[in-house]
């Protein structure tokens, strides 16, 4: 039974010169000699009174014994067991685990209720919820504060907190309570009671440790160690050995200390989110600033990107009427002095045979009456051959188009647009094998074009296709085509084949009077703008986000300074360094989830509003997703470096902060 619970062997500690703002006045100060060899024997059951004058040292040694800070040299053995030897994590555990600490200034956490407050150690511990919600219950109901488990920290009186203090002292089974000048700011009355509670805590068999400057305080204890300048000067009981065991002695062992009972992921992530909108909602403005800047990000996302591929659309749509590979060829009118001279089929295979031409279709075209029965309809009568659908993208929506046998021998077929067939088939006859005149010669309708609606101001379906040989044989007389559409294989290359073209031609009609309407160039051109247009866009947009995302670490640097006793708390209560990571990590999350979300909903109305104001937009549920996941990322990496700060934080650094 000789072993104690805690021995310290001449435990020495100094501050550093580093620490030079305490010894204001002095040149160059020595480092400060706060502990100067402590040598102590602590056992099981006892309650133990350290007292002194203010400034000897009384808080550094508790903060040593309670493993929140480690000492310059010496041993300090916790059941026999070197403390040096243990990481982090451990120390949490021990003191999620062994101690229960009772501040002078209560460092409740303010933004949590009396009984969650109390549940904290408990969290750390993996206690499931609803046990820990019982105990805690418990545990107020004992100190007389079941009446105020809903009250803030800053709701209560000084002698309410310090009770509040005690029963989360006692959360985890508090084998060895560390009270640091409990009383110091409480009048006489609340005092007394609270070291009656002491007096009761020390007869159910926890280990109490009291620090104190008052002499008539520490007389209640049953054994007084005298500490003066970092030295002990009395001590009243010696090594006596321990009556009474701990009666909640806990079940986990130094072993499994690094993986202490967890509650599941789950769990702790809500318990995380739960306390981080506790946090965001007491702090609603600061919060709803940076949530705006996520809001306009995410939202600026989704509307430019909207706007840039509606209009990338609209530009591409403009020309894919008749394909956007697609090129035409015209003679120039002629004039005066330089009579033109039309195209003939010559030149078309001249066109046909050159590098990067795919198709190429020789187009005839003049104005034409259709008529069928008594009614006469004015259209533009065009000649062509079967190319003119690979070329122009131009089919039937209904019945065939003429074919190479029909242009061999000169077949009196048509084909018709959608505008002919209205004016000519209002009775809803079906086209299809009737037959028409067109310029008086009768032809039969074989198939109807689909509908090409307007293209440069015209009418495009207002009009009859009939085989290159019979509108040359049979309606026009004459066989020079008005103009060759030309289908290019690679778009970049288009504007050496249109040079081509025209070299070639002026060549062979040894005349350069052919032009070549490059309007596939064009395409290729408009359609690099309005792509570098939609990434310039979601550029901007990105900028908004990474702008947004400097605000929510801006505002995680401020909480987590604002907040830096609250991480001592928790440290001190147990949390380890994952813990606090955790739930600054979380914060930062639900900020910019919740950002994200109103953003992508902002993004959306924006979208709405366009498309009822008749802008072309083109929303992309891909770059919605992307704006959210953008927004949630944002949170985690810019919410890390803070996060980790507050992590790293030393436990007594951190309780001592303001
Ligand atoms: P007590 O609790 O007995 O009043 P403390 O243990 O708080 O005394 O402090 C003992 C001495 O150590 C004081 O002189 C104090 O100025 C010094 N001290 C305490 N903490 C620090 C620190 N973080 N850095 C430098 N000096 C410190
Ligand atoms: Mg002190």
């Amino acid at each position: 039974m000789g072993l104690p619970l805690i021995e310290l062997q001449d435990i020495r500690k100094s501050y550093g010169p580093a620490a030079g703002d305490s010894a204001e006045g002095a040149e160059s100060p020595p480092p400060a000699m706060v502990l100067r060899g402590i040598s102590l024997k602590l056992f099981a059951g006892e309650f133990v009174a350290i007292v002194g004058a203010s400034g000897s040292g009384k808080s550094t040694l508790m903060h040593i014994l309670g493993c929140l800070d480690r000492p310059s040299s010496g041993r300090y053995l916790f059941e026999g067991e070197d403390v040096a030897g243990f990481d982090a994590d451990a120390l949490a555990w021990l003191r999620r685990e062994a101690f229960g600490f009772v501040f002078q200034g209560y460092h409740l956490v303010p933004t949590e209720s009396a009984r969650e407050n109390v549940e904290i150690p408990a969290l750390y511990a993996g206690m499931p919820e609803a046990e820990r919600r019982v105990r805690a219950t418990a545990l107020l109901e004992r100190l007389a504060m079941g009446a105020r488990l809903d009250h803030r920290p800053h709701q209560l009186s000084g002698g309410q907190q310090q009770r509040v203090a005690i029963a989360r002292a006692l959360m985890n089974g508090g084998r060895i309570i560390l009270a640091d000048e409990p009383t110091g700011a409480l009048d006489s009355q609340s005092g007394a009671e609270v070291m009656k509670l002491l007096n009761e805590l020390a007869d159910a068999g926890h280990t109490v440790i009291l620090i104190t400057h008052d002499r008539n305080v520490a007389a209640q204890a049953r054994r007084v160690i005298e500490i003066r300048d970092g030295q002990i000067v009395a001590d009243s009981g010696g090594a006596r050995p321990a009556i009474s065991a701990c009666p909640a002695a806990p079940a986990a062992s130094r072993r499994n200390a690094s993986h202490a009972p967890q509650a599941s992921l789950a769990a702790d992530l809500h318990e995380a989110a739960r306390a981080a909108w506790r946090v965001m909602w007491s702090n609603r403005f600061r919060t709803g600033l940076t949530l705006l800047g996520i809001v306009i990000g995410v939202a600026s996302v989704i509307a430019m990107l909207a706007v840039g591929s509606g209009s990338q659309q609209q530009v591409m749509a403009q020309f894919e009427t008749f394909g956007v590979r697609t090129m035409f060829v015209a003679a120039r009118e002629g004039s005066v002095r330089t009579p033109g001279a039309p195209l003939t089929l010559a030149d078309v295979e001249t066109v046909r045979g050159l590098a990067n031409v795919e198709a190429v279709a020789p187009y005839i075209e003049d104005r034409v009456v259709v008529r069928r029965g008594n009614v006469d309809h004015a259209a533009e009568g065009g000649g062509t051959t079967v190319g003119f659908a690979h070329v122009l993208g131009w089919g039937v929506s209904e019945g065939l188009m003429f074919d190479e046998a029909d242009e061999q021998r000169v077949a009196k077929v048509a084909v018709i647009g959608q505008t002919v067939r209205r004016a000519l088939f209002a009775d809803g006859t079906d086209p299809i094998g009737q037959d028409v005149l067109i310029d008086k010669v009768p032809f039969q309708v074989v198939g109807v074009l689909a509908a090409k609606g307007t293209s440069d101001g015209e009418d495009q379906d207002d009009r009859v296709v009939v085989p290159f040989s019979a509108a040359a044989a049979r309606l026009f007389g004459h066989q020079n085509p008005t103009w060759i559409g030309v289908q290019v294989r690679d778009m970049e290359q288009a504007t050496e084949t249109a040079e081509a073209i025209e070299t070639e031609l002026a060549a062979r009609r040894r005349v350069r009077d052919v032009r070549v309407w490059n309007r596939v160039e064009a395409i290729r051109v408009q359609s690099a703008t309005a792509r570098a247009m939609t990434m310039m866009l979601g550029l901007i947009a990105a900028i908004s986000l990474v702008v947004g995302g400097i605000g929510v670490m801006n505002v995680m640097l401020m909480t987590v300074r604002e907040r830096t006793r609250e991480v001592g708390i928790r440290m001190a209560t147990g949390a380890r360094q994952t813990d606090i990571l955790r739930q600054f990590m979380t914060e930062a999350v639900l900020v910019t989830s919740v950002g994200g979300t109103v953003g992508v909903a902002v993004g959306l109305l924006i979208v709405a509003a366009l498309m009822l104001a008749d802008v072309p937009v083109v929303f992309s549920l891909l770059a919605s997703i992307g704006a959210f996941g953008c927004a949630v990322l944002t949170g985690l990496v810019f919410g890390f470096m803070p996060a980790r700060n507050a992590a790293r934080l030393d436990p007594v650094v951190a309780l001592a902060s303001q």
